[in-house]
């Protein structure tokens, strides 16, 4: 049997098959993809918003010996700085021993906004027994998916003073959770027999937040009164003070293993944190001569708009801000940067195979994977990366043993989407997109591979050695 023949040989030489990594990796490395998973577990359970997950990527820096850097300040080789932009986006970096014109900066660019349902700025009302709170979804959802699981709520509330009130119910064992309202099948004939669109509106995904009568026979709106007389005593809160509020609804269920093997991820929002943890983990635990940077953007979920998103001068501004502390031109150390955009992609599902090409889907468990484009219909909106600069980070993943795969988002013309990739490419930076693949995307619970976790945290290494 071990015996190849001249065509068995030749047809392993020449032909390219995917590798699933748990299968590829040694016994060491498979240990390494657990442990690494527990770490982003937690991360997970932290940083449920981009706010959260801005506060919990700054608590890490800080552990790590990374300190806040402000426009002005001056930089020097080894210096470990993160970037704050309004608490809701980060940038980590670490200057490097290079000089930054030829170099350029290592840039892996993530977000850390998800899909969710966010509470409307006069949203308190009660209606027969229940009170509600009004809402307005964020991202693209399956709004029916939505409907009968446990929510927490998450965000924050600037009072009329001027005083900012994080809140965050639902997450806590012992906290109560919120609810959003469905039909039961008995009386769910017409509802079923519609549009999958329309079987849940936008304006039914109202908040079940409350249903106990203040008890005052002299008020109407006894409910809406108890839930008001709450969040008055527990965080100084009158009903107006919606109008200054973010706040959302998420799903408050913890990331947990899934399978008996525990092979597999199940949470809200890998989608993008399955690739913004590896991004800041690597930029944290690795020294590299070059300089090296990770942005946790936002907004990327409704076009990368804002003063958060990554269309928002204020990243361009912090690498020049960089490039004239280190005295170098910034023109010159745009040209040199390489930027990995690192978002999420489909996993193919046997479940639904109708709308991936299999053999250019990405596979769970073979890896992070690369998309030269995303876009839809003829590559439409999609920075299509160039084949020399694929080829480099090719061999930078060859290089340190990088198991990883490519990526379509489905079949042609079946679909299609966009991320943050174009938007770095336009500065003039080489970037490509690199992301793993999820089962489920954008459903309030997730489901990833932790060997595509790992895979992608060491394709960010080796893009940064
Ligand atoms: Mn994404
Ligand atoms: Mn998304």
């Amino acid at each position: 049997m071990s015996e190849k023949t001249k065509g068995q040989k030749l047809l392993k030489e020449l032909s390219y098959k995917k590798q699933n990594y748990f299968e590829a990796a040694s016994e060491e490395e498979k240990k390494a993809i657990f442990d690494y998973a527990e770490g982003y577990k937690a991360f997970l359970d932290a940083a449920k918003t981009e706010r959260e997950a801005c506060a919990e990527s700054v608590a890490l820096a800080k552990k790590k010996g990374f300190s806040e850097y402000k426009f002005g300040d001056p930089l020097k080789a080894g210096d470990q700085k993160y970037f704050v932009n309004r608490g809701k986006s980060v940038v980590v970096f670490r200057v490097g021993s290079l000089p930054l014109e030829e170099d350029g900066i290592r840039i892996i660019a993530s977000h850390i906004d998800a899909p969710r349902v966010d509470i409307k700025q006069n949203p308190l009302y009660e209606d027969s027994g229940m009170a509600f709170l009004k809402t307005h979804y964020y991202g693209g959802i399956k709004k029916y998916q939505w409907t009968a699981i446990p929510l927490a709520l998450h965000g924050a509330v600037v009072l009329k003073d001027g005083t900012k009130v994080e809140i965050r119910v639902g997450e806590d064992a012992g906290d109560p959770v919120f609810y959003i309202n469905d039909l039961l099948p008995h009386l769910g004939q017409e509802q079923m027999s519609g549009h999958a669109n329309k079987l849940i509106e936008g304006e039914q995904l109202n908040v079940l937040v409350g249903g106990l009568p203040y008890p005052d026979e002299e008020v109407s709106d006894k409910i809406k009164l108890t839930v008001l007389s709450i969040l008055h005593d527990k965080y100084g809160m009158c009903e107006e003070d919606f109008l200054s509020a973010e706040l959302s609804a998420v799903p408050a269920y913890p990331a947990r293993d899934v399978g008996f093997d525990r092979a597999l991820i199940g949470a809200y929002g890998h989608d993008d944190r399955v690739c913004a943890y590896p991004a800041l983990t690597a930029v944290l635990d690795n020294e590299t001569p070059h300089t090296v940077l990770a942005m946790l953007v936002d907004k990327e979920e409704i076009g990368s708009e804002g003063n958060t998103g990554i269309q928002s001068k204020v990243y361009e501004d912090l690498m020049e801000e960089i490039s004239i502390a280190l005295g170098a031109n910034f023109r010159k150390v745009r040209a040199a940067s390489k930027c990995l955009s690192s978002d999420v992609t489909a996993a193919y599902d046997p479940n639904f195979a109708n709308v991936y090409e299999k053999m250019n889907a990405a596979i769970l468990s073979c890896g992070t994977a690369m998309c030269k484009f995303t876009g839809s219909r003829g590559k439409s909106g999609s920075n299509d990366a160039n084949a020399e600069f694929i080829g480099e980070v090719r061999k930078m993943f060859e290089k340190d043993g990088v198991v990883w795969q490519t990526a379509e988002l489905g079949k042609v013309d079946i679909g299609g989407g966009g991320t943050v990739a174009k938007f770095v490419a336009n500065l003039n930076i080489d970037t490509v997109d690199l992301g793993v693949p999820v089962i489920s995307m954008h459903a309030p619970w997730e489901v990833i591979s932790k060997a595509d976790l790992y895979s992608n945290y060491k394709a960010f290494l080796a893009f940064m050695k």
